[in-house]
C-alpha cells in the first residue's frame, strides 16, 4: 500500500463548564429515538440561545443566524448548473473545441464586455423575467457550504441585498470603482474602495485583488467556453473532487465533482475561493537565496533552479559526511508527491527523518488509534450511527470534510442524537441535542468515568469484550482501583456525576454509538490517555467498524510512484528522531522538541531541514525558539507558495506550484475506498515547479537521475495506479476510484500486537507507560497572577495557515478574536466588540473580543491563533487579527510529543 496521506485538519481544543446541560432523559435502543424527537431545539437550548443571542447582539448572533437559525439544505443547489441557466448554455463541459473557434472567441470578447455590466438579480429589476428564479437558485447555492447557511457579502452583493456594496470592480489597476446603492466609493490605483452604509463604513476592498471574483456577470462570460478539468482541492485536507474550468489559460471557475459521493458536487466557501491562489500576486515565482546573515528577516536574491539545485546537492553532500544523513530533516504537510522526497532523503540519501506536521494537528488521536486499533485513521460512520459523542470536535465550525458534516447532519435528521462535550459552545455544539460545557483539558477524566459506569453496572457488550478485545478485565479492575467513579469525576470536569453516569447509560444502550475525538483533547499533556479513554468507550460496548461507529477504513491499492532496488538503498543504523527523543510511540517527528536538537545536539546534531508546505515558525508553540533553531541550521529549504513566516528564516526558498497547476495522486479522505486524482488545469505560475520534478533536479546533482526517470507526471503516476481497477486515462476523465466499504474487521484480526484491540496496551507498557489510560492533571493551571486558561478553537472560513491571503475569505472573516465569558468579562472590564491585551509569563497580544455565555467560564478561547497575525506571506494576510503561539512555552505530550497548545495560563485587560 502506497503512503496514507492526510493533512493537517481544524477543531477546537478548549474545555469547560456552565449550565445549559440538559438533564431530560434519553431514549434509548428500547426506546428508539424519533427524528421528531430531535427535529427542533430544546427549551432548554432555545433559551440558551436566546440568551447568548441577548448577551451578544453585535456579533453572536450573526453566527448563530449562520448556525441555527436556517434551514439545513436538502439537495444543495449545484452552482454550476445556476450559471448553465444563466448564460442559456446547455452543457458547458462540450465547449473545448468551442473555446478554440475564432467565432466564439468573438462571442467571448462580447461577454467580457458584458461581464464589466452589473447582473442585477435584486427584485426590483423586472426587465429581466429570469432573474427571479435565479435568483431563489442562488439563495439556494449558498447554502451548500458545509451543509448549512451561510451568506458571503459577495452572496449578498449577488442577491442584490441593499447594504452591500453593489460594485463593477475595476480590471485594471487604473480603472475607475464604481459603487451603488447606499455606499459611496472611492477611485485608487490599487488599494481600492471603501464601503460606507448610512455613514459607517462597513468594509474596505482591493480592487486589483477582487475584481475577478465579485461580479457573477464577468464570471458567467468567463465560464462560456471553458474546458472542464477533473482534479480535486487542496485547500484543506479534504481533497474533495472538483471540477475546474480553464479559459485562455487561467482558471475561471471551479465547482465540486457532481459524481463523486465525497462531495456530491459541492465546495465549501474555502475550496470556491480558492481559485484565487491562481493569480495571486505575492506568490513565489522564482527561486532565491538568502543575501544576509541567518537570523535576521531573510533579504534574497534571484537564482536559476540550476543553481538551485547544486547549491543544495552540495550542502546535502558535506552534511552527510560531516555528521551522517540522519542530521537532515524533511517536513511537510503529507502532500502525497512528498513520497518523492523520502525516496529522496530516505531511500538513497539515507535519513531516517522523513516526517509531516502532525504534532500540531492530531497526534495523540493518532497514537490512540494505532495503539488500540491498529489504524492509522478511522473515518467517523456518522450517517448510520444513532448515538454520536463528540470530545472537543467542532466538526460544523472547524475545517473538517464536507462529506462528515453532511452525514452528520445527515444523522440528526434520521434522529441521531448528538452530545458535544466541548468548553466552547461551538458550531456543532449549537447543533446538538446536548452541550457538555467542561473544563479544559479534563476529557479524560470524564471518559474514565463513564467507563466506570458501563464496566460497574454490566452494560459492557460481554461477547465483543472477550472475544475481541484484550485486558478487559484488568481494565474494569484499574478503573476500580484508582476510584474513575462519576463524583470523583464530577470535582474535575464541572460536570455533576449524575450527567457523567447517565450518559455513561445512554452511551451504552443507545446502538449504533460512536466517541469520536479529533484535535480538542489532544491540547494538553494528558491528551494522550484522554483520546484512549474516549476511544475505549466504543470498544467496551462493541460499538466498533460496524454500521454507525467508528470505521476502521480500507485505503486503495495505491502503490508507489516510484522504485528504488535494495542496492541504491543508503545504509543508516541512526534512530529516527522521534525514538530518539523518547517518543517511541510518537507517530511523527514531536516538533517542539526539534530546536533542542538542532541548537544542542541532542539527541543528535540536526544541520540541515527542508520544509516544505508547511510552517513551523507561525505554526508551532514558542515561535521565538522556533526562529532561533533557524540561525543554527547549516541548510534551511522552504519549498513553498509564499515567503512565509518560516521561508523568511530559510537560506533558500524555492517556489512550488499550487494544486490548479500540478499533479497528484492521493489516497481520498472519505469512508470507501478511495484514489483522488490533481491534475494540472493551468501552467505553473512564474518558474514555480511541482515537487516531483524539484526531487528530480536535486536528484539529478546528487548523481541519482535514473531513480526518477520521468518526463511528464502520467509516467509515475501508471506505477501508482497498478493495482488500481482504473487506468490512468480513466482517472483523468472521471477524477477519482471508489472501491467498496467494508464492515466489521474486528473477528478478522486487527494490526495489533495481539489481533485485538488493545485496551491493555502493550506498545503503552513497552514504552514504560501505564498498559491502561489514567488521568492526570495538566501541566499548567491558572494562578493569582495569571487567572485565565488559553484555549484555542478554529474558524470554518479559513483552513490553517494557508487562506489568509485569500482577499475573498478575507472579506468574510479579516480577524481572528478571542472569546470570554461575561462574568470573567464583567470581572476584568472587558467590553463585547473592543480590542484587548492578553498577556501570558512569556509574551502578549493585542487581539479583538468576543463577550459570550457559550464558552465556560475561567478560560479564554483564541479563535484560530495561529493562522492570524501573519509579519510575512502576502499583503493581505499580513497584520491581520493576532498570533498567539508565542503565548505558551513549548509544552509536550510526555507520551506522543504533540504540541499542547492549551498548556498555557494569561490574564486580559482591555487595550489603551
Ligand atoms: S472541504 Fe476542504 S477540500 Fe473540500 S472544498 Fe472545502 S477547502 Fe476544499
Amino acid at each position: 500500500m502506497g503512503e496514507l496521506l492526510f493533512g493537517d485538519l481544524a477543531e477546537p481544543g478548549a474545555k469547560s463548564k456552565s449550565r445549559l446541560i440538559q438533564e431530560e432523559p434519553l431514549q434509548t435502543a428500547e426506546k428508539p429515538l424519533t427524528p421528531q424527537s430531535n427535529s427542533k431545539p430544546t427549551p432548554n437550548k432555545a433559551e440558551s440561545v436566546k440568551t447568548i443571542t441577548q448577551a451578544r447582539p453585535n456579533w453572536i448572533s450573526d453566527r448563530l443566524r449562520r448556525i441555527m437559525d436556517l434551514e439545513v439544505v436538502e439537495n444543495p443547489v449545484e452552482i454550476g448548473t445556476i450559471i448553465q441557466d444563466a448564460v442559456g448554455n446547455d452543457d458547458i463541459s462540450n465547449t473545448n473545441s468551442e473555446a478554440s473557434n475564432p467565432e466564439n472567441r468573438q462571442e467571448d470578447s462580447t461577454n467580457k464586455e458584458v461581464s464589466n455590466r452589473k447582473l442585477d438579480l435584486s427584485a426590483e429589476n423586472t426587465k429581466n423575467t429570469e432573474k427571479p428564479a435565479l435568483k431563489d437558485k442562488l439563495t439556494g447555492a449558498i447554502q451548500e457550504s458545509h451543509g448549512h447557511t451561510w451568506k458571503s457579502d459577495r452572496l449578498r452583493r449577488i442577491l442584490g441585498e441593499n447594504d452591500q456594496l453593489d460594485v463593477n470592480l475595476a480590471t485594471s489597476t487604473t480603472e475607475t470603482l464604481v459603487a451603488a446603492n447606499n455606499n459611496t466609493a472611492d477611485t485608487t490605483n490599487n488599494v481600492a474602495v471603501t464601503r460606507v452604509n448610512n455613514g459607517s463604513v462597513v468594509a474596505k476592498h482591493r480592487g486589483t485583488k477582487m475584481n475577478q471574483a465579485q461580479d457573477l456577470g464577468s464570471r458567467i462570460a468567463d465560464i462560456k467556453g471553458a474546458e472542464r478539468i477533473k482534479s480535486f482541492c487542496y485547500t484543506c485536507p479534504w481533497q474533495c473532487p472538483t471540477e475546474v474550468f480553464v479559459r485562455d489559460g487561467k482558471v475561471v471557475y471551479t465547482k465540486g465533482n457532481p459524481e463523486s459521493p465525497h462531495n456530491i458536487g459541492s465546495r465549501c466557501a474555502k475550496g470556491m475561493a480558492s481559485t484565487y491562489i491562481t493569480q495571486d500576486p505575492d506568490r513565489l515565482r522564482y527561486p532565491m537565496l538568502r543575501t544576509n546573515p541567518k537570523g535576521e528577516p531573510g533579504e534574497f536574491k534571484r537564482i536559476t533552479w540550476d543553481e538551485a539545485f547544486t547549491y543544495i546537492a552540495d550542502k546535502l553532500k558535506e552534511i552527510k559526511s560531516n555528521y551522517g544523513a540522519e542530521s537532515v530533516v524533511y517536513t511537510c504537510h503529507h502532500d502525497p508527491n512528498t513520497q518523492f522526497f523520502r525516496h529522496l532523503l530516505g531511500d538513497l540519501y539515507g535519513s531516517p527523518n522523513n516526517y509531516t506536521h502532525t504534532s500540531g494537528c492530531e497526534m495523540d488521536r493518532r497514537s490512540a488509534c494505532l495503539t488500540l486499533f491498529g489504524h492509522l485513521f478511522p473515518m467517523h460512520d456518522f450517517e448510520n450511527s444513532r448515538y454520536i459523542m463528540l470530545w472537543g470536535m467542532n466538526m460544523l465550525g472547524a475545517n473538517q470534510g464536507l462529506w462528515e458534516s453532511r452525514a452528520l447532519i445527515e444523522a440528526k435528521k434520521k434522529g441521531a442524537r448528538l452530545v458535544v462535550v466541548d468548553p466552547n459552545f461551538t458550531e456543532t455544539a449549537q447543533k446538538a441535542d446536548e452541550w457538555i460545557p467542561i473544563k479544559p483539558g479534563t476529557d479524560g477524566a470524564m471518559a474514565l468515568a463513564m467507563c466506570y459506569v458501563i464496566t460497574n453496572e454490566e452494560l459492557f457488550d460481554t461477547e465483543f469484550v472477550s472475544r475481541y478485545c484484550e485486558g478487559f478485565d484488568g481494565f474494569a479492575e484499574h478503573l476500580q482501583s484508582c476510584g474513575y467513579t462519576p463524583e470523583w469525576a464530577a470535582d474535575i470536569t464541572g460536570i455533576p456525576a449524575e450527567t457523567i453516569a447517565r450518559l455513561a447509560r445512554e452511551f451504552a444502550t443507545s446502538k449504533p454509538a460512536m466517541s469520536a475525538i479529533f484535535k480538542g483533547s489532544g491540547y494538553y499533556t494528558n491528551g494522550a490517555d484522554a483520546g484512549r479513554a474516549c476511544y475505549i468507550l466504543n470498544a467496551i460496548c462493541g460499538e466498533v467498524d460496524k454500521p454507525g461507529n467508528l470505521h476502521l477504513k480500507d485505503w486503495a491499492p495505491l502503490g508507489l510512484p516510484v522504485s528504488i532496488p535494495d542496492e541504491a538503498k543508503a545504509n543508516n543504523d541512526a534512530q529516527p528522531l522521534h525514538v530518539a527523543m523518547g517518543y517511541p510511540l510518537a507517530p511523527d517527528l514531536p516538533n517542539a522538541r526539534l530546536p533542542e536538537a538542532v541548537i544542542n545536539g541532542n539527541p543528535y546534531p540536526v544541520k540541515a531541514l527542508f520544509v516544505q508546505s508547511t510552517n513551523p515558525v507561525m505554526s508551532d508553540p514558542d515561535t521565538d525558539l522556533m526562529k532561533e533553531m533557524f540561525k543554527h541550521l547549516e541548510l534551511s529549504v522552504a519549498i513553498e507558495l509564499f515567503m512565509s513566516e518560516t521561508a523568511i528564516e530559510c537560506d533558500i526558498v524555492l517556489p512550488e506550484t499550487s494544486f490548479y497547476e500540478h499533479a497528484e495522486i492521493r489516497q481520498g479522505m472519505y469512508i470507501d475506498p478511495k484514489v483522488v486524482l490533481c491534475q494540472p488545469a493551468i501552467e505553473p505560475l512564474g518558474e514555480s515547479k511541482p515537487l516531483y520534478d524539484i526531487v528530480k533536479g536535486i536528484a539529478e546533482k546528487m548523481g541519482w537521475a535514473e531513480h526518477f526517470p520521468y518526463e511528464k507526471w502520467e509516467d509515475w503516476a501508471e506505477p501508482m495506479m497498478e493495482n488500481v481497477p482504473m487506468s490512468v486515462s480513466e482517472l483523468k476523465d472521471k477524477g477519482f476510484w471508489v472501491g467498496n466499504r467494508k464492515y466489521n474487521r474486528v473477528p478478522d484480526g486487527l494490526p495489533t500486537p495481539s489481533g485485538k484491540i488493545e485496551i491493555r496496551s502493550s506498545a503503552y507498557a513497552d514504552a514504560g507507560f501505564s498498559p491502561y489510560p489514567i488521568y492526570t492533571e495538566r501541566s499548567v493551571i491558572p494562578d493569582s497572577e495569571y487567572p485565565l486558561q488559553l484555549t484555542h478553537s478554529k474558524l470554518s472560513m479559513h483552513c490553517n495557515i494557508v487562506t489568509q491571503n485569500n482577499p475573498l475569505l478575507m472579506e468574510i472573516c479579516p480577524e481572528n478574536w478571542v472569546e470570554i465569558n461575561s462574568q470573567d468579562a464583567s470581572k476584568y472590564g472587558i467590553v463585547d466588540d473592543t480590542y484587548v491585551m492578553i498577556e501570558s509569563p512569556k509574551d502578549k497580544i493585542r487581539i479583538k473580543v468576543k463577550v459570550t455565555e457559550g464558552l465556560v467560564p475561567g478560560c479564554v478561547s483564541v479563535r484560530h491563533g495561529h493562522g492570524f497575525g501573519h509579519w510575512a506571506m502576502g499583503s493581505t494576510a499580513k497584520g491581520k487579527g493576532a498570533h498567539s503561539n508565542n503565548l505558551m512555552e513549548a509544552h509536550t505530550s510526555p507520551i506522543t510529543g504533540a504540541n499542547c497548545y492549551n498548556e498555557c495560563k494569561v490574564r486580559i485587560r482591555a487595550a489603551v
